[in-house]
């Protein structure tokens, strides 16, 4: 609409009898252009009233003042556009019929048919085109650049999973390898698009958990301060020169903001090569994360343990552990470092064990066999470490044969099942709270609800990242009254393990997995429902701290839980 209302803008400025041809005199045309500058100053109202009579905390750090000087812009440009036409009207110039625009008909009754308004005529058109030109001169320097490069930053969007993170090709002439992120120089093209498609909405910073609790971190923030060195062509350091240590450490790698924008602006891409860069070519990390990091290169698991004792969890529950050279089962369960080293996430490996038996799956382990996927270290930045290990894994699956894989981490899940590709790893992977609902729905588990008020947490890596939704639903129906948080589903709330965070001190604001156990408890829920060894330990210890009234228990033990309950309904 507005291309052609430029040009004969232009066109009359300088010609008062000319327009284009044909469209200058459709009705039509001339109605949908009264109708779109109505719509324009009434959002501009709308935008008025939002930041003036509102004022959502989402504005915080936003250009605020440009912001509102670019609303009046382009309220200057349509009134000028409406009373121009106005003035036609009234003149007898229209070369459209008048009725075809009812608004600029109405104001045309402002103005006589003589002298005065036709200068007023010209003032106006001239006003509107120089109004035009000095928008389009200003908007390369403005933070409304978006106008132009949003559309084209959607467009380019990934349309992968969002738990996806894009290798470094360490293979190619070391020259040519690009470690993350050190100055404004290294960002990559979409990066760069991202960073000037930016509107300042404020929606990422308002879903980011870590600002939500008082963290330095703000993904709006921060993709201003990248913007301004892009802008500045600044040749310093990203970090601290843009951004601090802690801002780029803060991140739980949520993905909330990246869902939230509606720009289509990956955050996360931009922490991650931040953080690729300062580990792996400055080493510069939080020490506690450097601990993790040095475990799990040296025993292959976070929590530093022999790879012996992989299998401890499963003491007792006769599980199979896949031999080199043996025929694979239908299903390798998958089981992570977290059951398998961590008491409270055992738990969920167990019973995820057990549900298998009883339901006749042919499934095995891989043991000792098994290591870290690589993926605390990956979203850590130390890409080297990952990719070491995410080929040692590829290495033992095709050596075994595997070609199904179930697991309980969404942090495997993801890491199996969208990043593996890369080094020839290609699975049907599946979430063990899918496969379970399965079992439930084909007959072969058969679950009794029992009296529990269950509230379920969606895991970030399973929800947002990987669109698991309905599946941990149906467990936490199958096994009592369910009853949804406010966020949840993809707008689920992290519980602060996310981005290697399990193994950082939170020394900053206010403890995430706290504040999620709190709007947990304002269920009236007496259990909280998991389906993440991460979030299993997190919500615990936020149940804890709090001296919150509630269980945290995976998806597993509730549905083990209730197929006993039924069996011990049949016996009796
Ligand atoms: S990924 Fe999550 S924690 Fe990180 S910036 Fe985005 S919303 Fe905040
Ligand atoms: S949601 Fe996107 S456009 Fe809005 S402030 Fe955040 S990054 Fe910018």
């Amino acid at each position: 609409m507005l291309f052609p209302t430029i040009a004969m803008a232009m066109i009359g400025a300088v010609d008062r009898d000319g327009s284009l041809p044909w469209l200058g005199s459709q009705g039509w045309f001339a109605f949908l252009v009264d109708l779109f500058a109505l719509l324009v100053l009434v959002s501009v109202c709308a935008a008025f009233y939002i930041r003036k009579v509102q004022r959502p905390a989402r504005f915080e750090g936003s250009h605020l003042g440009e912001a509102d000087l670019i609303l009046a812009w382009i309220a200057g440009i349509v009134t000028t556009l409406l009373l121009w036409h106005a003035s036609r009207i009234a003149l007898g110039l229209n070369e459209w019929p008048a009725s075809w625009s009812p608004v600029a008909q109405a104001l045309s009754h402002l103005f006589g048919r003589g002298q005065p308004t036709r200068s007023l005529e010209r003032g106006f058109v001239w006003a509107h085109v120089l109004l035009i030109i000095g928008f389009l001169a200003y908007l390369p320097y403005s933070k409304h650049l978006h106008i132009l490069v949003a559309a084209i930053n959607v467009f380019f969007t990934r349309t992968r999973k969002r738990g996806r993170l894009e290798p470094i090709d360490f293979e190619q002439p070391e020259a040519d390898v690009r470690f993350g992120a050190a100055t404004a120089g290294d960002l990559t093209w979409k990066q760069l698009l991202d960073t000037m498609s930016c509107t300042e909405c404020g929606r990422c910073q308002d879903a980011c958990p870590a600002y939500n609790t008082g963290k330095e971190l703000s993904p709006k923030l921060l993709i201003m301060a990248l913007r301004d060195q892009v802008r500045a062509q600044s040749t310093t350091a990203l970090v601290p020169n843009a951004v601090t240590d802690n801002v780029v450490w803060d991140c739980v790698t949520c993905g909330a903001c990246v869902q939230e924008c509606p720009v289509g602006i990956e955050h996360i891409d931009h922490i991650v090569d931040l953080r690729r860069n300062l580990v792996m070519v400055e080493s510069r990390f939080p020490e506690e994360a450097g601990a993790m990091l040095r475990d799990v290169d040296r025993a292959s698991n976070p929590w530093g343990k022999p790879q012996a004792d992989r299998t401890a969890w499963a003491d007792g529950l006769d599980v199979r552990v896949l031999q080199p050279g043996e025929a694979p089962p239908e299903v390798l369960f998958w089981v992570g470092c977290a059951p398998a080293f961590d008491e409270r996430a055992k738990q969920g490996a167990r019973s995820t064990a057990k549900l298998l038996k009883q339901a006749g799956v042919d499934f095995a382990i891989l043991g000792p066999r098994e290591a870290c996927t690589g993926d605390p270290a990956r979203r850590m930045g130390d890409e080297y470490t990952y990719q070491r290990l995410a080929r040692q894994n590829v290495e033992t699956l095709n050596q075994s044969k595997v070609t199904k894989i179930v697991t309980t981490c969404p942090h495997c899940f993801n890491t199996i099942g969208n990043e593996y590709a890369d080094f020839g790893g290609r699975y049907e992977v599946v979430h063990h709270t899918e496969f379970l609902a399965e079992l439930v729905r084909d007959g072969k588990l058969q679950p009794e609800a029992g009296g529990r008020k269950i509230t379920y947490h969606d895991s970030c890596y399973l929800a947002r990242h990987n669109d698991v939704l309905s599946a941990p639903r149906e467990l936490a129906a199958a096994s009592g009254q369910a009853v949804e948080m406010p966020r949840h589903g993809r707008r689920t709330f992290c519980c602060g393990a996310g981005g290697a965070r399990m193994w950082m001190e939170e020394r900053r604001g206010r403890p995430i997995n706290e504040e999620r156990v709190r709007e947990a408890a304002e269920t009236g829920a007496d259990t909280l429902a998991v389906a993440c060894p991460f979030c299993t330990v997190m919500l615990d210890d936020g149940v804890r701290n709090t001296g919150t009234k509630m269980q945290v228990i995976d998806l597993a033990s509730l549905l083990h839980e209730a197929v006993e309950r039924k069996n011990a309904t049949r016996q009796s």
